[in-house]
């Protein structure tokens, strides 16, 4: 029954994708409007609710069933993808993290694409050290008062809703980092730009910032002691569906590459025929199967609720690169014909680059997977 559902999810992805994204795709610079209306028009298919509870309007599947649909999204376009599991995310943390009765009516909201979210915790001077971060949130008689500039932001140069990350005791360091939902429409609240900023528009990243930005106490989504605990639980699921994401395309390229190869001719026979030029092929789809059975480690972790900080990790940096490689190579294999705007290569490159950032960059990863082996006695 889930298998089917699963099923279902991913093929209607895959004909949306092709129907609502596909021939806009390569707009350099899509106005929020239009962004906005793809988001509405996702949550329509239910995209935005998958792992929501069925109680409060989502379809209540597991992890499992968000990475196959970022997977199926990302074959034709990463960017619109990442915009809907982005939105999604906050929808599901605000579903996990706050009483049903409480969390409803945001939760409703951005299921339905009434409001677009996003998750900012990255600064001007504060990306991989995320500890570092200067957002301050001082406690009022009201609530809270949040001041600071994030930037980098999926979804926030047209997002509703954000749940930003701020330090409310510097000399706690990570401990004193809280999370708060922030509205965009209240005072305080000072979009840096409607224009996505460059690399991939359809991510509609920007930024912001808060000064003298008032929030309730109702507002905490994570309180200092725990906030930095869950966005380092939740990265987990995040990293592996990046990792999928770049699985989806590789195999988009790896499909256009094969039935090029069949119909363009060389020397008198097909590419195809031409043992030097197919094994491209082969070699791309071993190290995507072996990208997949990675990201399929991490995913049974996050399902099962088992600790998935090094298989994420492993997931992530074994796809990207593996995203870079081949994605290069199968352009290759087309000759000039893969530069063309109506083939997905340059769009999907450029997309895996941001994968390399997004949710860790590489070497933080690495970092992460090189802990297992500093235990106390090999330590520096
Ligand atoms: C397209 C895109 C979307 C994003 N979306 C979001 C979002 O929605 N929300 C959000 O909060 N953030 C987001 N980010 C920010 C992302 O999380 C950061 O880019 C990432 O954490 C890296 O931080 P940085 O870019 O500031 O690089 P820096 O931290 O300045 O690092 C620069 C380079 O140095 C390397 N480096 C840093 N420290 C070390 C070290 N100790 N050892 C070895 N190498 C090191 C890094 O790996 C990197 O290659 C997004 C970024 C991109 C590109």
């Amino acid at each position: 029954m889930g298998a089917a559902r699963v099923t279902d999810l991913t093929a209607r992805a895959r004909a949306w994708s092709r129907a609502e994204v596909e021939p806009g795709v390569n707009d350099p610079a899509p106005s929020a409007t239009v962004l906005r209306q793809r988001i509405a028009s996702a949550a329509a298919h239910g995209f935005l609710g998958v792992q929501v509870p069925q109680a409060l309007g989502g379809l209540g599947l597991p992890f499992s069933a968000k990475l196959a649909l970022g997977e199926a999204l990302a074959q034709v376009d990463f960017g619109s993808a990442m915009a809907v599991l982005n939105t999604h995310n906050v929808a599901e943390q605000l579903a996990r993290l706050w009483p049903q009765s409480t969390a409803a009516p945001w939760v409703r909201a951005i299921v339905s694409g009434e409001r677009v979210a996003c998750t900012a915790l990255t600064e001007p001077e504060a990306g991989s050290d995320f500890a570092a971060i200067q957002t301050r949130a001082t406690r009022t008689a009201a609530g809270w008062q949040l001041d600071g500039q994030k930037t980098w932001i999926i979804n926030a140069c047209y997002a509703d809703l954000v749940v930003v990350y701020a330090q409310t005791d510097p000399q706690r360091g990570a401990a004193g980092i809280g999370a708060f939902l922030v509205e965009a429409q209240r005072p305080g609240f000072h979009r840096v730009s409607e224009q996505p900023l460059g690399t991939v528009p359809t991510l509609g990243v920007g930024g912001f910032r808060l000064e003298g930005y008032v929030c309730p106490a109702e507002a905490v989504v994570s309180p200092p002691g725990e906030a930095f605990k869950d966005i380092l639980h939740a990265i987990n699921g995040a990293r592996t569906y990046v990792a999928a994401m770049c699985c989806g395309m590789v195999e988009s390229c790896l499909q256009i590459a094969a039935e090029y190869g069949q119909s363009r001719h060389t020397f008198g026979k097909p590419l195809m025929g031409h043992q030097g030029w197919r094994w491209a092929l082969a070699q791309a789809s071993v190290d995507l199967a072996a990208a997949r059975l990675l990201v399929g480690q991490a995913a049974a972790h996050i399902d099962a609720e088992a600790d998935a900080q090094v298989s994420a990790a492993q997931a992530k940096i074994f796809a990207t690169g593996m995203a870079q490689t081949h994605i290069a190579k199968l352009l290759h294999a087309m000759g000039a014909e893969g530069l063309h705007a109506h083939h997905p290569f340059t769009r999907h490159l450029q997309a895996v680059q941001a994968a390399t950032f997004t949710d860790g960059a590489t070497e933080m990863l690495l970092e992460r997977v090189a802990r297992q082996f500093n235990r106390p006695s090999n330590a520096p």
